[in-house]
Formats: structure tokens, sequence, C-alpha cells
């Protein structure tokens, strides 16, 4: 089995219930769940690689503009099925070609697209220990 993790951005914690049915319906198990405010350091930490990217400044406002919830998801290629889950980052763009993913649903546009997965074994890995070990004694 394959961890990941999922996070419920600020402008998605009103679909924390249906988000929640299509994690229990698609066969993952919660492993670990928490809330985090994420304050403008730590915000920009996890998002390291972007922060040459002009949208950056806007990325971590709009991340901490309120708490998130974090999931550590377990199941047989967790991180490719949440990822086909949650659709494409524009979720204005999700909306017509991915209409039954989580960003079409609950999504506004590439920035506040309500949901993040990792991309990859090592993204997840370190996502993971970012949320539950380092953080949670904050
Ligand atoms: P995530 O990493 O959150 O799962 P992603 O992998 O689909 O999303 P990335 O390219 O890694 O997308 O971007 C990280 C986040 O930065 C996006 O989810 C979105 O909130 C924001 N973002 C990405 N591109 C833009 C953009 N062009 N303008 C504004 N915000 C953006």
């Amino acid at each position: 089995k394959e961890k990941t993790l999922a996070m419920i951005k600020p402008d998605g914690l009103n679909y924390t219930g249906y988000i929640k049915r299509v994690i229990d319906e698609s066969g993952f198990s919660i492993l670990k769940a928490t809330m985090v405010q994420l304050d403008e350091s730590n915000a920009a930490l996890f998002y390291a690689e972007h922060s040459e990217r002009t949208f950056f400044p806007s990325l971590v406002k709009y991340i901490t503009s309120g708490p998130v919830s974090v999931m550590v998801l377990e199941k047989v290629n967790a991180i490719a099925d949440w990822r086909a889950l949650i659709g494409p980052t524009d979720a204005k763009k999700a909306k017509i070609t991915h209409p039954h993913s989580i960003r079409a649903i609950c999504g506004m546009d590439t920035e506040r697209n309500c949901v993040h997965g990792s991309d990859s074994v090592q993204s997840a890995l370190r996502e993971i220990s970012f949320f539950f070990e380092e953080m949670v004694s904050n």
C-alpha cells in the first residue's frame, strides 16, 4: 500500500463532509488527520518549490487565510488515485473537462482549488513528515 498527503485548503473546508465521503467511498484509509492554521513561514516552506513564481505571495496569502485540514491517506496507488480524484489544478477548467472531480465541485480557479495532493512518492514523504512530525509540536 501507498501513503499520500491530502489537504483540504481554507476554501474547501465547507465541503469537508463531501470530500470525506469521496475519500471513504474510494477505498482510502485515513491514517492521520489534523487541522492546522499555517503561518506565513511554514506556508512558504510547504510551497518552497514555487517560491520564485509570480503567484507565490498570493498563494501564501490564500493558504494562510484560514485553517487547513490535512490527512494521511493510504491505499494501493494512493498518490495517483487521489490526484485523479481531485482533478486538474485549474478548477475553472476542471468544471469543463473533469466535472465530477473534487476541484470541479468545490474549487473556483487556478489558485482557489480547495484541495491538495502529493504528486510523487518523494513529495508524499516530505509532506507527511512536514505535518505529522515537525509541525505537530508547534
Ligand atoms: P497542489 O500542489 O496544491 O496539489 P497542483 O500540484 O495541482 O496543486 P501546483 O502547480 O503544484 O498545482 O501549484 C500549487 C498550488 O499553487 C495550486 O494548487 C494552486 O493553489 C496554486 N497555483 C498554481 N498555479 C497557480 C497560478 N498560475 N496562479 C495562482 N495560483 C496558482
